[in-house]
């Protein structure tokens, strides 16, 4: 079994990136099923103020952190993660693992010309991927229900679904029994970048853990204040979480007037 941490109140494995596609592997071969859910600051945030996203991210097969500052608590907390594992970098790996094991591939997220874009860079990268769909990821609550079906006879046994967070959980969480795939994961906005529609931070800002700023330095109105306040959260119940460690108390959580709805 591969080993977790709790980390603000969170399961994390602790996987690499190579021990994430053997998971998945694994997975498929043994004929169960199962979700992967890459969780950065932002989500570890967004979770304490959405219990269904707390719920589908805690009934994750594998949960893993997809961000720099994350590895650093763990370490702190000792606690230790290994690396971080990005959602773009898995969706190549999980690719790679599903062509190798024969398993079709459905995805479904951003705008048709996106999503056709990724299958098609995709393909060029692992030859023998077998796309059993490729579709947008904008249709209303009332189409949801075909949108999965669709994905049910297509006969995929990996999803990968690109339509930000929680759009894509609350999708797979709503589906699950009928989806009928083995192996599911949300990539949010992983599509655009993997498009070369929005541009990956450098791999200096990823590695000081800044890729929230490149990110936002893109799109300033709309994310300044989201990162704000996930940002400012994260470092208070951070520094809560490393108080109780350093005083013995094996805390990993924090007071609960810590917990401040996300607006
Ligand atoms: N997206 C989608 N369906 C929607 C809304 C968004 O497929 O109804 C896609 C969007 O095209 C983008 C990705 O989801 O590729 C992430 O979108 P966004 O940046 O808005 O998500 P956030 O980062 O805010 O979670």
């Amino acid at each position: 079994m591969t080993p977790s941490h709790n980390i603000l109140n969170c399961r994390f494995d602790a996987v690499n990136e190579a021990g994430a596609a053997q998971w998945a592997r694994e997975t498929l071969r043994s004929g169960k099923r199962g979700h992967i859910s890459t969780v950065n600051v932002a989500i570890l945030m967004m979770m304490r103020s959405d219990p269904r996203l707390k719920q589908y991210i805690d009934d994750s097969g594998l949960i893993v952190a997809d961000g720099q500052p994350l590895i650093w608590l763990s370490k702190l907390l000792r606690k230790p993660l290994p690396e971080r594992v990005a959602g773009v970098e898995l969706v190549h790996e999980l690719v790679n693992v599903a062509s190798q094991e024969n398993a079709g591939i459905y995805l479904m997220g951003a705008t048709q010309d996106i999503v056709e874009d990724v299958a098609k860079k995709l393909s060029e990268q692992t030859s023998n991927a077998q796309f059993v769909g490729v579709q947008d990821g904008y249709f209303s609550h009332e189409e949801s229900k075909a949108r999965a079906q669709a994905i049910r006879e297509s006969g995929a046994k990996l999803l990968i679904v690109a339509m930000g967070v929680p759009r894509q959980e609350q999708f797979l969480q709503d589906h699950w029994e009928e989806l009928n795939v083995q192996l599911a994961i949300g990539v949010g906005g992983s599509f655009d970048v993997i498009a070369g529609r929005t541009k990956r931070a450098p791999q200096w800002m990823q590695t000081v853990g800044l890729e929230w700023f490149f990110r936002m330095s893109q799109e300033p109105r709309r994310l300044a204040k989201r990162y704000f306040i996930t940002n400012s959260q994260f470092i208070w119940l951070s520094g809560w979480a490393l108080l109780g460690h350093f005083l013995g108390l094996g805390k990993t959580g924090t007071p609960s007037d810590a917990r401040q709805p996300l607006t």
